[in-house]
C-alpha cells in the first residue's frame, strides 16, 4: 500500500506516524513545501521570546523520518492531483504516485499586495527568525504595528511588548474576532491593550507602505503611523487552486465528511485544512489548532486504512493579549449561532459567552475566565442546553 501525505505539519506527520505502526510494510511518504521535520509553531512565540531555545521547537528529528523509514520530500509543493490516474505533480517535475492521499496543507497566511523589509508574517519557523533579525538589527529605532484582530495579532503585540517595541494596532473590524465576540467581549480586549499602552485603532484598514526598500509607516484610514516592523495577522488563505481543479470539492478548506474522506475516492484530509462535518456540534466547521489537527492526523488514519472512523472531538484553543487570557471551546461563529449568552462584565475583567444552537451548548469564548473551559467543553460534549450549565 502506498500512502502519500501532502503537508509535513502537524496533522500529516502524525497520520504518517499513525500509518507506520498499522502497516509496518506500507510506503509512506510526506510531500512539505517546507525545509524543515515537524516543528511546533505554538513553541514559536516562546522561542522568539528567549524561554525555549530553537533545537526545542523541533518536535522531529531528519533521523526520525529514516528510523520510521518514512519518506519526508522537502522543499517541494504538490501542484496538481490527478484523482483518476492516483498520482499528485511536484514542484520538482516528480509524479508521486498513491494507493491512500491525505491532504494535510494547513494555511498560507493572507498577504498584503505590497512589500517591503520590515513586513512580517507569521507562521513558519522561518517568518519567527526573520522576525527575530529584524527586532536584532533594529533596536531601539524599532516602531511596531499590528495589523489584524485575531490570534496572530494577539501573538504580535505581546512579541512587541517583550521586545519594548512601541506598538500600534489597526483593524477593520469594531473590536477583536468580530466574527465570534459581542462588542462587550471586544470592549475587554480593548481595555485591556489601552491599559498596556498600546495605540489601537479600530475601523481602520490599511491603505499602503512608506520606505523605499524598508518600511518607514503606513498609510491608513484614519491616518499616517509611523512602522519599522509590520506584524500583519489578517486571516489565512490556503492555495486550493490546484484541488478544485482536480475535482475536489471544496470551500474555505477542503470540504470532507465526519470521517474525513473527501468527494474524491482514496482522497482524505486533516488539520487546518479540513472543512469537516462535525458530529458533536452538527455543522460543518474548519478549525485552526493544534489539538485539532493532532487527532485528526490519528483519526484520519482510521478511515485510509478502511476502519472508517468519525472524527468526534471538542478542541480549544487558549492564547493570551498582554496576560489576558481568552479561549475558544466548539463552534464559536456568531453567525451560526441561534442565542449568544452572557456571563461576567468589563467591570469584572472576565466575559464568557456561550453559544447555543437547537437548544444546547456548541461553543464557549471565555476571557479572563478559563475555569469555565473545563464544564463548557463539558457541555458541548453532553449536548446540554444553557440552564443546566452551572458557572460561577
Ligand atoms: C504562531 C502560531 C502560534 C500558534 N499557537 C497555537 C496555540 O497556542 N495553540 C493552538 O492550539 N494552536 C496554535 N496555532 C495553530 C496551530 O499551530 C495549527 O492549527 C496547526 O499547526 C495546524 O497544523 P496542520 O498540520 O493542519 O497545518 P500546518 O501546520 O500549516 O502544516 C501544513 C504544511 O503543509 C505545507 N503545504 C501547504 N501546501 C502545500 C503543498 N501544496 N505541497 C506541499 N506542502 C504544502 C505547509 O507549508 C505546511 O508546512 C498557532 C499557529 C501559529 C502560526
Amino acid at each position: 500500500m502506498r500512502y502519500l501525505i501532502v503537508g509535513g505539519g502537524v496533522a500529516g506527520t502524525t497520520a504518517a506516524e499513525e500509518l507506520r505502526k498499522r502497516d509496518a510494510s506500507a510506503e509512506v511518504t510526506i510531500l512539505s513545501e517546507e525545509h524543515h521535520p515537524l516543528y511546533s509553531r505554538v513553541l514559536l512565540p516562546h522561542y522568539m521570546k528567549g524561554k525555549v531555545p530553537r533545537e526545542r521547537v523541533f518536535l522531529k528529528r531528519d533521523a526520525w523520518y529514516a528510523d520510521q523509514n518514512i519518506e519526508l520530500v522537502t522543499g517541494v509543493l504538490a501542484t496538481h492531483l490527478d484523482g483518476r490516474n492516483k498520482f499528485v505533480a511536484g514542484s520538482d517535475g516528480r509524479e508521486y504516485p498513491y494507493d491512500k492521499l491525505l491532504i494535510a496543507t494547513g494555511g498560507e497566511v493572507r498577504s498584503l499586495d505590497e512589500d517591503l523589509r520590515g513586513v512580517s508574517y507569521f507562521r513558519t519557523l522561518d517568518d519567527a527568525d526573520q522576525f527575530l533579525q529584524l527586532v536584532t538589527e533594529q533596536g531601539n529605532r524599532a516602531r511596531g504595528v499590528v495589523y489584524g484582530g485575531g490570534f496572530i495579532a494577539c501573538e504580535y503585540i505581546n512579541l512587541f511588548q517583550h521586545f519594548g517595541i512601541p506598538t500600534t494596532v489597526i483593524h477593520r473590524g469594531s473590536h477583536f474576532w468580530t466574527r465570534s465576540l459581542l462588542s462587550e467581549a471586544g470592549e475587554l480586549i480593548a481595555k485591556t491593550l489601552n491599559t498596556g499602552g498600546v495605540e489601537l485603532h479600530e475601523n481602520t484598514s490599511l491603505q499602503s507602505l512608506t520606505g523605499d526598500s524598508e518600511l518607514q509607516g503606513i498609510v491608513t484610514s484614519a491616518g499616517e503611523y509611523s512602522a519599522t516592523i509590520l506584524g500583519v495577522g489578517i486571516g489565512i488563505e490556503p492555495d486550493l487552486s490546484w484541488l478544485r481543479d482536480a475535482g475536489v470539492e471544496v470551500g474555505t478548506g477542503v470540504k470532507a465528511s465526519a470521517f474525513l474522506e473527501t468527494n474524491v475516492p482514496d482522497v482524505f484530509t486533516a488539520g487546518d485544512i479540513a472543512e469537516f462535518d462535525d458530529p458533536i456540534t452538527g455543522r460543518q466547521l474548519q478549525i485552526g489548532n493544534w489539538m485539532n489537527a493532532m487527532s485528526q492526523g490519528r483519526t484520519v488514519t482510521k478511515s485510509m486504512i478502511g476502519e472508517r472512523t468519525s472524527f468526534q472531538l471538542v478542541s480549544s484553543y487558549a492564547t493570551n493579549v498582554l496576560g489576558l487570557e481568552i479561549i475558544f471551546v466548539g463552534d464559536v461563529e456568531r453567525a451560526a449561532a441561534e442565542q449568544i449568552q452572557v456571563i461576567g462584565s468589563v467591570a469584572d475583567g472576565g466575559i464568557t459567552q456561550v453559544f447555543e444552537r437547537g437548544g444546547r451548548i456548541v461553543g464557549g469564548v471565555l476571557i479572563g475566565r478559563n475555569t469555565d473551559r473545563a464544564p463548557i467543553t463539558k457541555a458541548i460534549q453532553e449536548k446540554q442546553s444553557f440552564s443546566s450549565l452551572n458557572l460561577l
